[in-house]
């Protein structure tokens, strides 16, 4: 068949083989560029198909020539529909670490469920013995409980009250308003459960039980606080709930730790165009400015940029680690930075509609956006029909 993106309400519901193995290739490109990093060499990274979790491996394998496993919760095609962008990535990561001569092993299933910690510890004892470092980067609409077998929802809405901001079809270029009711208790409560700390906990506490933790291992999640423009709506809203629960785990994950004196560690990443991110109201139009700032002053970074930025300054730089006043790592320092959140807000407050097409980067975020499923990638061949099964 022929596949160009079908795209419905800012989600992409197709990819392109060649087009994610590109997209695959371009990034272990750039990580061969910089350079070795003295990282860990046994890596599981959960949440390793898409956006900061795949760049993570890739940086480890490439970066540090790691054997890494790497879980994904994607699909394969069928005869008649592609597969998800995270499978074709899956599919192009292992290619290419055999090319190199590097291990790699990856698993499909859902990482909230017991089966699927039981299959990675089979997989950890059989091909790693134990593990170095562990990546924990899943961003998930649900969760169902492996106790209770409840399932949960998260949402993105503010707390206290409803919050009225624009946004942006990225695909469009239209403005609009969106309005988000606040979150009732117990919205919150299951987006936490979804989105916070709990299962990251869970994976470290049975790889310790298992008696699959190296000393010294370290574990990583990752966070997101943001500008004013996305505030109410994110950091303080049902999702930066799960976020904070996601930061104060950390700790407990230090307190099981501590024996082998392994750690666990929070990165504050970001704003990025991801599967994830480009379905949270105000996001995109905060992330099209923020991109055309970060651009026009050179600190423009992507998932693997940042990824390798958070290997070689902090995580495995060989000096102390510089964290806030929270104890978390701060990768979003660019973002952050008082000039450019600035001349966010000058440009937030001069938006008009018309206009929005010249002051954001809705290109870049849209180019950016199809490139995460395959799409616009140089030197894809977009006209061939191919099997969706491919790769
Ligand atoms: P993404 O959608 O690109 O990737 C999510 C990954 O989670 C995929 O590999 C997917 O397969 C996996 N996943 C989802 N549900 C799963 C399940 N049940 N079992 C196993 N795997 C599952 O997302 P992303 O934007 O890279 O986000 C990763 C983390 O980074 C999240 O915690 C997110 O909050 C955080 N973060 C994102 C941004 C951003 O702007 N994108 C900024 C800061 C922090």
């Amino acid at each position: 068949m022929l596949i160009a993106p079908r795209i419905r309400s800012n989600i992409c519901i197709n990819a392109h083989p060649m087009g994610c193995e590109a997209q695959v290739q371009a990034q272990i490109r750039y990580v061969n560029s910089r350079g070795p990093i003295a990282g860990p060499k046994r890596v599981l990274v959960v949440g390793a198909s898409n956006g900061y979790g795949l760049a993570a491996r890739i940086v480890s394998a490439f970066g540090s020539a790691s054997a890494t496993i790497g879980l994904g919760f994607e699909k394969p095609a069928t005869a008649n529909r592609t597969a998800t962008a995270g499978w074709y990535n899956n599919r192009a990561f292992r290619k290419e670490a055999e090319k190199a001569g590097l291990a790699a092993w990856n698993l499909n299933g859902d990482a909230f469920s017991l089966q699927t910690k039981s299959d990675v510890v089979q997989m950890v004892k059989e091909k790693l013995n134990r593990i170095d470092f562990l990546v924990y980067s899943i961003a998930a609409p649900r969760r169902i409980d492996p106790e209770t077998g409840q399932i949960y929802s998260s949402v993105i809405k503010p707390i206290g009250q409803s919050f009225t901001a624009r946004t942006v079809d990225f695909l469009t270029g239209e403005i609009g308003t969106i309005t988000a009711d606040a979150a009732t208790e117990e919205e919150i409560r299951q987006t936490v459960k979804v989105m916070g700390g709990e299962d990251w906990f869970m994976w470290v506490d049975k790889l310790r039980a298992e008696d699959l933790l190296a000393p010294g291992f370290l574990t990583v999640a990752f966070s997101y606080i943001g500008s004013d423009y996305t505030r109410a709506l994110y950091r303080d809203g049902s999702i930066g709930a799960a976020k904070k629960d996601l930061e104060k785990k950390a700790e407990e994950i230090n307190q099981i730790l501590s024996p082998i004196n392994g750690k666990a560690l929070i990165s504050v990443n970001k704003a990025l165009i991801t599967r994830a991110s480009a379905v949270i109201p105000a996001v995109p139009l905060y992330i099209a400015l923020l991109y055309r700032v970060m651009k026009d002053k050179d600190l423009h970074e992507g998932c693997i940029e940042q990824m390798v930025r958070l290997y070689s300054d902090h995580l495995f730089s060989g000096k102390p680690l510089a964290l806030d006043k929270n104890g978390r790592i701060r990768i979003d320092d660019y973002e952050m930075r008082e000039d450019v959140q600035r001349t966010v807000s000058d440009l937030w407050e001069r938006i008009d509609g018309d206009d929005i097409r010249e002051i954001a980067d809705i290109k870049g975020l849209r180019a950016e956006f199809l490139r995460h499923h395959g799409f616009g990638m140089p030197g894809v061949d977009y006209s061939r029909e191919i099997d969706p099964g491919d790769l």
